[in-house]
């Protein structure tokens, strides 16, 4: 009798082989054996893996699910928050909020036009005109609200002031060009939000479309097609055609049973600001989407560091109406001020109360901006320990897939500890302002590794207070995650690399026993400062800098292109070819 093996729902080919103790390259052989060509990194469904376990006598049974729960690290939604302070006997379900991401082009604002023409409610002549950044639509007697500015920009700026918009997230992706890096940046959102994905399979009806290798990529991504037996819903639509569109509001509400998306429509009135603009004839125009409570017109509003008595409320439509309920969309006339959009709103008794908090909320930023709290490793552990944080974010970016993937697995090794530790996102690529956003929005913290942080990322980091530590060693990066887990960490201190060089010569020298004539390539290389020799990738010296010198005469440094002579303290065994790093250590200042 054969003997059993328990395969979950999808497995990376590098784990099944480890599983069943043969070489990954046998394991693959076996998968093209039968028609399937997958990577070391690519992960199969179970059917697949059983046929593969079964070459080798195994008999694949499906994984038990994991009774405890995960160690999560994710943030807790705004909804979830608020609802565990209202009377659990007074919840009712509320309408799914859906918001729309995936890559430029890949049919975000053509998607939600088409399902904005299936609205039987407004299916009155010429349909929803007005765009007020949200509507709604029916199906099967049930309602589902759209936010209707598609991007991560918007809903990481909510995510960012502590809101969340959206209950579920619509991941488009075109079916003839696939899984795009905006793609892998809007399932990172989804998934630090903990917002469940629903994928939109676009473009079907191009005839280059290619369903089967987006649903290998999606499934390489974690995202296993629930036909594959994994979670994910994956709608093959057309936007263009108009088809699919009801099995996509059909999936909405099924994923919507099982996310218990609840408010109390008789408890505190609180949601948030999707958008703002002044209209000059009108004042300060705001979409406000009512979260929990019912909002009524004429209620008094604190919305970021505006507030006001709501003098007029439309819906979607631009119909006048008297209350709004949970998952409702709205157009309110009334406050001072233009709030931000992802400004969490509630109502409160009076305008005084109102002036009060808006007061309160100015002076704290006042002070704070002097002060800005960054999210520093030590702050982290401080608050994981109180209780505030589950664990701590990563971003991590590397410079390319290669050394990306072995650092994963490095860092998750460290996340099994006590303290939980959840990489959002890893991708091949310099640090830019979308990792920094994702970083502020989910309090994480930016690693990379060979890599730089563009001006534009630099300067977002210090606006939101966002660390980002840059290493060229893996075991630095892992040492220090380590420390910060443990809490062992020092003080932010963190290097900066200022300039290399390509060891052209090597000389002998009297004191030094030998000297490494270079030419700076990068940067440049300053006396007293720290170096490292590398000879292709191994590191072969460590330490400091004992002479710098420039045509024989002693500099404190020297600049690209320029030729020069370096001894290291105690360290001869120098060659041509090596590459030399010089760097400084100092506080984290980014
Ligand atoms: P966005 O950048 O994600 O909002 O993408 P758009 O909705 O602007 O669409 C980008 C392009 O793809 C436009 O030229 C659309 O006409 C086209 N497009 C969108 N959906 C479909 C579809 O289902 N089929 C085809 N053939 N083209 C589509």
């Amino acid at each position: 009798m054969s003997k059993q093996i328990e395969l979950p729902a999808g497995i990376v080919i590098r784990d099944l082989a480890q599983k069943i103790e043969i070489s990954p390259i046998e394991v693959i052989k076996k998968l093209m054996a039968n028609g399937v060509m997958a990577t070391i990194n690519q992960s199969v469904d179970f059917d697949t893996a059983a046929i593969v376990v079964a070459e080798y006598g195994f008999e694949a049974v499906p994984e038990a699910q994991e009774e405890v729960e995960q160690k999560e690290t994710g943030e807790v939604p705004l909804w979830r928050r608020l609802i565990a302070d209202e009377d659990a006997t007074k919840l009712v379900n509320r309408p799914p909020v859906v918001t729309i991401l995936g890559h430029v082009d890949h049919g975000k604002t053509s998607l939600l036009d088409a399902v904005r023409l299936t609205d039987v409610a407004a299916g009155e002549a010429g349909g929803i005109t007005q765009h007020i950044g949200a509507y709604q639509v029916e199906k099967k007697g049930r309602t589902i609200t759209f936010l209707d500015t598609p991007g991560h920009a918007a809903f990481t700026a909510m995510r960012a002031r502590g809101a969340q918009g959206a209950d579920i997230v619509i991941l488009v992706v075109a079916a003839d060009d696939g899984v795009m890096p905006q793609t892998r940046e809007a399932i990172a959102h989804a998934k630090a939000a903990r917002v469940p994905i629903i994928v939109a399979l676009n473009k079907i009806d191009k005839p280059n479309a290619n369903p089967d290798r987006v649903k290998q990529q999606l499934a390489d991504l974690e995202l296993v097609p629930d036909e594959w037996g994994g979670n994910t819903m994956v709608v093959p639509v057309s936007a263009k055609q108009k088809q699919g569109i009801d099995d996509l509001l059909e999936g909405i509400l099924l994923v919507a049973d099982n996310a218990n998306i609840k408010a109390n429509p008789s408890g505190k009135v609180i949601g948030t600001v999707v958008e703002a603009e002044v209209d000059k004839s009108k004042g300060t125009i705001a979409t406000l989407l009512v979260q929990n409570g019912t909002l009524e017109a004429g209620d008094i509003v604190v919305a970021g560091k505006s507030y006001g008595r709501l003098k007029a409320i439309t819906d979607y439509k631009g119909k006048p109406v008297k209350k709004a309920a949970p998952s409702t969309p709205v157009v309110a006339l009334g406050l001072n001020d233009v709030p931000a959009a992802g400004d969490v709103f509630r109502v409160v008794d009076s305008e005084r109360e109102a002036r009060a908090i808006v007061g309160e909320r100015i002076e704290a930023e006042k002070s704070q901006s002097h002060t800005k709290k960054k999210v520093s490793l030590e702050d982290l552990f401080a608050s994981v320990q109180s209780g505030e944080a589950r664990g701590l974010n990563l971003i991590v970016k590397a410079d390319v897939q290669g050394s990306l993937e072995p650092l994963v697995v490095e860092l998750q090794k460290l996340g099994q500890g006590e303290i939980g530790l959840k990489i959002l996102h890893a991708e091949a690529g310099n640090i830019g302002e979308n990792d920094v956003m994702l970083a502020s929005a989910s309090k994480a913290l930016i690693v990379g590794f060979n890599v730089q942080a563009d001006v534009a990322a630099r300067r977002l980091a210090e606006k939101e207070g966002v660390s980002i530590r840059l290493y060229e060693i893996i075991y630095r990066m892992t040492e220090d995650i380590e420390k910060a887990l443990k809490g062992m960490l020092e003080p932010d201190l963190v290097e900066k690399v200022i300039g290399r060089a390509t060891v052209l010569a090597v000389f002998p020298a009297s004191k030094l026993g030998r000297v490494a004539g270079c030419r700076v390539t990068e940067g440049e290389l300053k006396r007293n400062s720290k170096v490292r020799l590398f000879r292709g990738t191994d590191l072969v010296f460590e330490g400091e800098m004992a002479s710098l010198r420039h045509e024989k005469e002693d500099v404190r440094e020297i600049r690209t292109g320029f030729e020069c002579g370096v001894g290291f303290k105690s360290f001869h065994d120098i060659q041509v070819g090596d590459q030399l790093v010089c760097y400084v250590v100092e506080k984290n200042e980014i």
